[in-house]
């Protein structure tokens, strides 16, 4: 399979060449040639088959001749080694929990996947390759646990220090081996322009080659499709056709989740849950793409004003917005509405959902609103755990740490401390 670039300046690549790259050399996000659909009977039968067996199958178009197929089986093995359950709340709504990985966030499958492809390209390379992320908490996480212990590829994280939850910071610097954590004393706006000056530092790329796991890259973004299709073959009996809620940030999941609609799975209607902000809901009422700074909320890794995968959503309706329209619905919610959720999910059925998680439930709720004949699914994108002091003063109830957080909870930080770019420079030119 063959990637284009979406800006349409830059020459068309390979699976392989766009995962390195990350993004197209004209500025552009990569995108298949071709999304061709599976057979009917594929969809049908789902539940026959292993979430494996439907990952190879879903995915090695993607992927193709790049990676063979006993090495991609052996990938996908190592990064699906945990549960993606659909639990029933009404006889109508059920909510995804794509939180039982490693680090208990949705990232981890992307993270996870994008590493071993890395990890494959420079397996037999002499070189080695250098992961430069600067996160804000959860991303950071996921990409430091899937990347571990990878040959050939090292990774630095830059964190804001005293600004990520202490779970959080526990999750980045206590794992070692191939992984770096640097403490920036700043914000994550002053970690990620570090970031972006040591991706255009000519001097610098005689020391090291560094590639970014952005959730740009299409081996991030695409094994996502996966999550919907698990779910569906825990609901395909159901009666009532499935819709799906998403809360969204940078709208790599949702676009994720509208590829496993091409490739044919049935689904009816998808909704995008923001926070306030609220970009896309806008753009779905006025047509007009407006974007703008973000605003700190309660959900926090979905605080994204200038979401980067809503252009890929846009091209697979070949920007006609009526096209779209009539395959997603989008709403915003204030913290308020969140928390408020939180509590009723909570007080009705006994389920904790987290910030995020909430932001689906009241978007499924209200396009259920008018669509009571459906039966909706929302996706829980993080555990409760990891926005403990939220979800224990909104709900009341005191939460048991899950044994993935007890773990890196009783082991030491290990963390370099630096204020300036020329540290960093000079950390990734002589370490
Ligand atoms: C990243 C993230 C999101 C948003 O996902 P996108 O693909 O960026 O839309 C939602 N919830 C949590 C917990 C996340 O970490």
């Amino acid at each position: 399979m063959n990637y284009y670039s979406l800006n349409k300046k830059a020459p068309i690549v390979s699976f392989k060449d766009a995962v390195i790259q990350g993004i197209a050399p004209d500025g552009g996000l990569y995108f298949p040639e071709r999304i061709s659909p599976l057979p009917p009977p594929f969809f049908k039968n789902l539940d026959q088959l292993s979430n494996q067996e439907i990952a190879f199958t879903a995915i090695r178009q993607f992927v193709s001749d790049d990676i063979p197929d006993n090495k991609l089986k052996e990938i996908l093995a190592e990064v699906l080694d945990f549960d993606f359950p659909v639990v029933p709340l009404t006889d109508n709504m059920g909510t995804l929990e794509l939180f039982h990985g490693p680090t208990m966030a949705f990232k981890d499958v992307g993270a996870r996947f994008m590493a071993q492809c890395l990890g494959y390209f420079f397996e037999k390379s002499e070189e080695e390759v250098t992961v430069l992320v600067a996160t804000s908490g959860d991303t950071g996480g996921a990409v430091a646990n899937g990347f571990l212990g990878v040959t050939g590829v090292k990774v630095v994280i830059l964190y804001p220090s005293g600004k990520v939850s202490e779970i959080q910071e526990r999750q980045l610097t206590t794992l070692g081996k191939n992984i770096t954590a640097l403490e920036v004393d700043g914000t994550f706006d002053d970690c990620q322009r570090m970031v972006k000056k040591a991706f255009v530092d000519e001097e610098l790329k005689k020391y090291r080659r560094l590639t970014s796991a952005n959730s740009i890259n299409v081996a991030r973004w695409l094994p996502q499709l996966l999550y919907y299709l698990f779910a569906f073959k825990q609901v395909q009996e159901k009666e009532q056709e499935i819709i799906f809620s998403v809360p969204s940030g940078n709208f790599g999941n949702l676009c994720a989740g509208i590829v496993a609609q091409r490739i044919g799975m049935p689904v009816r209607h998808f909704v995008a849950a923001t926070n306030v902000n609220d970009t896309v809901p806008k753009f779905m009422e006025t047509a007009s793409y407006d974007p703008k700074p973000s605003t700190a909320t309660i959900s926090n890794a979905m605080d994204v004003g200038d979401p980067s995968n809503f252009i890929r959503i846009r091209h697979l309706y070949d920007h006609d917005f009526d096209k779209l329209k009539a395959n997603l619905t989008s709403y915003s919610f204030t913290d308020e509405e969140t928390r408020s959720a939180m509590l009723s999910i909570y007080k009705k059925t006994g389920y904790v959902a987290d910030p995020h998680g909430a932001v689906g439930y009241l978007g499924l709720r209200r396009y259920q609103e008018s669509h009571p004949e459906t039966y909706g699914i929302f996706l829980e994108t993080a555990h409760p755990v990891k926005f403990l002091d939220t979800v224990t003063s909104t709900i009341g109830k005191r939460l048991d740490l899950p044994t993935q957080i007890r773990k890196v909870m009783n082991k030491e930080k290990h963390s370099i401390k630096i204020s300036t770019y020329e540290e960093l420079k000079q950390f990734l030119c002589t370490a």
